[in-house]
């Protein structure tokens, strides 16, 4: 790490000065910087939040919550400004969505620039999260921190950074008021930061802002190809990406192979900038094309595929991609490919609200890495969750900020961000694992809510019961049959990944035909969220929904296990989830017939504007 000796004191920096960094800043400045913020974290702390409080000073909802402005005093703020979770400041964010010009969340002076729709849903639609103009730049500043970060863990990366990454877009609305609402990753890749910034990627700007899924993915995998030397990092930004790349390969490498013979792109690519954009890189190159039909031939059984990431990219140095949290299910996958030659580093820890952490041990064990909050993106505060917390997670008394969090416990995450959001719960299960400096480093536990998730999907409990429920009443009821009990576990074993439903149906109903059973699927995949239907009809990244029906008592057996496991007779409930592998190889050894969703559920781009509550427009 940095000299301390260049180390300023935060606080006689301005929060706003130290965007400039990300584009100008040498290597060692950057270093410096990440010092300097974690070790005063506190008066970086205080700062943040006077700087946040006062540009949003004449903002509507500030001005509700009864803090005067100037008032930025963290024990006033924390008596005036409730905690609040998206549902409600759903309200305010509507009248914005809708046109109304007031500054209602951030302050006149930060007019709310977009909406990023993230994949936390409400009500089963996408939520519309506010930013604003400079928010995009103190994100390219965390971003700019990775690269000297992992300079410092993977030797040779001073002469060469080629990397191939996996970027794509995805479509965007525009709210009834005129604002675009699109996804955090589109937003980045529109920006003009980033077009500048992206000469050592080997995937052409044109491809990454292709909409088409397969246009974009085959000139980001021709061009990649072509470059296969140069290549020191590979990755996307979760580990989905990879593995959707690598099943990519597999399914198209005999015409990938045609087209490096030819030295021309297959007529499937119509999109003129991204055939122009390939033209400059693809001649033809027999050797190449030789070892891609090598390489799809042999993985076409899966077993050859071991180690195929290192072969066609031999100077490949590491992967690059998020595997923690719901993508840690991804790291044997990611392993395989690579032949366990290359680490896995996933650098940052962001959001729709926000961009929060940094890895700054990238090198560590997927299964091992935390990330430091970096003090200067947001107010942080943390709301216990574990059960030292004597189950009051939620007291007024209990959140605590970033310099007083302590090793071991968990959090739920709480954030005041620039763009006007304040005292929000983002929905996060963080653990504290360590400190850099006074900075705490934090290990991704879990999403507060969320019971399965294969991609950007994520379904909670409630969802997963309604889902259910709208089988059961539309299919099963009527026939005459009912559920007895059910549970669900994500499978990643197939590429794409999805959802396993076990069911057992109340004994006597066997006679329920294989075709009811299989539009049962399809039924609950209709109930599902939005980012779900849109990973199976759009992008594909997830499977058919399969229900697995199980021999009548399965669960009486289930409930004898967890009993005999130490689960107290009265207080056991049936998991919604399963994941120890002795119960999921129960399940599976008392499975009766196997069913899977029939045709793709309805989904179509554009959102609704509206409450989920009530419906009503603001
Ligand atoms: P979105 O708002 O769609 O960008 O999704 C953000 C969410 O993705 C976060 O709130 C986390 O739940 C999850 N996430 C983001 N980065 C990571 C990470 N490094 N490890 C685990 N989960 C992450």
């Amino acid at each position: 790490m940095a000299d301390t000796s260049t180390i300023s004191a935060a606080a006689t920096r301005r929060p706003a000065a130290w965007s400039s960094l990300a584009g100008t800043g040498t290597d060692a400045e950057k270093l410096a910087f990440i010092e300097e913020v974690t070790t005063n974290v506190d008066a970086v702390q205080e700062r943040v939040l006077a700087e946040i409080l006062a540009r949003n000073a004449d903002a509507e909802y500030l001005a509700r919550c009864g803090l005067a402005a100037g008032v930025t005093d963290r024990a006033t703020f924390r008596a005036k400004v409730p905690l609040v979770k998206y549902e409600d400041l759903q309200p305010y964010i509507l009248r914005i969505a809708h046109g109304d010009r007031l500054p209602i969340l951030s302050g006149s002076g930060h007019p709310v620039s977009e909406f990023l729709t993230s994949s936390g849903t409400s009500g089963g639609e996408r939520k519309l999260i506010p930013t604003v103009e400079d928010e995009l730049h103190r994100r390219q500043l965390l971003n700019s921190l990775v690269m000297p970060v992992v300079k410092q863990h993977v030797p040779g990366l001073d002469k060469a950074t080629t990397g191939l990454y996996f970027y794509f877009v995805k479509s965007e609305t525009t709210t009834p008021g005129g604002l675009p609402a699109r996804t955090l990753l589109t937003s980045c890749y529109k920006s003009e930061h980033f077009s500048k910034s992206c000469q050592d990627m080997t995937s052409p700007v044109a491809a990454i802002l292709c909409e088409d899924a397969f246009q974009s993915m085959y000139a980001q995998m021709v061009c990649g190809l072509c470059h296969r030397h140069a290549v020191v990092s590979l990755g996307s930004i979760f580990a989905t990406g990879i593995l959707w790349a690598i099943r990519f390969f597999q399914n198209n490498w005999e015409q990938l192979a045609a087209d490096m013979d030819a030295g021309t792109l297959t007529d499937r690519v119509t999109d003129e900038s991204v055939r122009e954009a390939v033209a400059g890189v693809l001649r033809p190159d027999p050797e190449l094309a030789q070892l891609i039909r090598c390489e799809g031939s042999n993985s076409k059984g899966g077993h050859g595929a071991a180690g195929i990431i290192a072969r066609i990219w031999p100077n490949a140095k590491y992967l690059d991609a998020i595997a923690t949290g719901s993508m840690a299910q991804y790291v044997p996958a990611l392993r395989y490919y690579s032949g366990g030659l290359l680490p896995i580093i996933s650098t940052t820890y962001a959001s729709s609200e926000g961009h929060f952490g940094l890895n700054l041990r990238p090198m560590c064990d997927p299964s091992e890495v935390s990330y430091t909050i970096m003090p200067n993106m947001a107010y942080f505060e943390f709301l216990p969750t574990d059960d030292a917390a004597g189950g009051a997670a939620t007291a007024a008394n209990q959140q605590l900020v970033l310099a007083h969090v302590e090793a071991g416990r968990e959090y739920e995450l709480v954030v005041t961000t620039y763009p006007g959001l304040l005292r929000y719960r983002v929905g996060d299960v963080l653990r504290v694992t360590g400190f850099h400096n006074a900075a705490p480093e934090f290990r991704f536990v879990r999403r507060a809510s969320a019971l399965l998730s294969v991609d950007a999907d994520k379904t909670d409990e409630a969802e997963l019961q309604r889902a259910v429920d709208r089988a059961a009443s539309a299919l099963l009821r009527p026939r005459g049959a009912a559920l007895a009990d059910y549970t669900s576990r994500a499978c990643v074993e197939t590429a794409p990944g999805h959802y396993v439903i076990y069911w057992e149906l109340e004994k006597g109903f066997t006679s329920i035909t294989k075709d009811v059973l299989d539009r049962c699927c399809l039924e609950m995949e209709e109930a599902l969220g939005s980012v779900y239907r849109q990973s199976r009809v759009a992008d594909g990244s997830v499977g058919p929904l399969e229900t697995r029906v199980l021999r009548p008592g399965t669960f009486e057996e289930l409930a004898d296990y967890a009993v005999s496991r130490g689960a107290s007779v009265g207080q056991y409930k049936v998991p919604r989830c399963v994941t120890v592998p002795a119960v999921i190889e129960l399940l599976d050894s008392r499975v009766v017939s196997s069913h899977f969703s029939p045709a793709l559920p309805h989904w179509a781009p554009g959102r609704r504007f509206q409450s989920d509550s009530d419906g009503e427009k603001c």
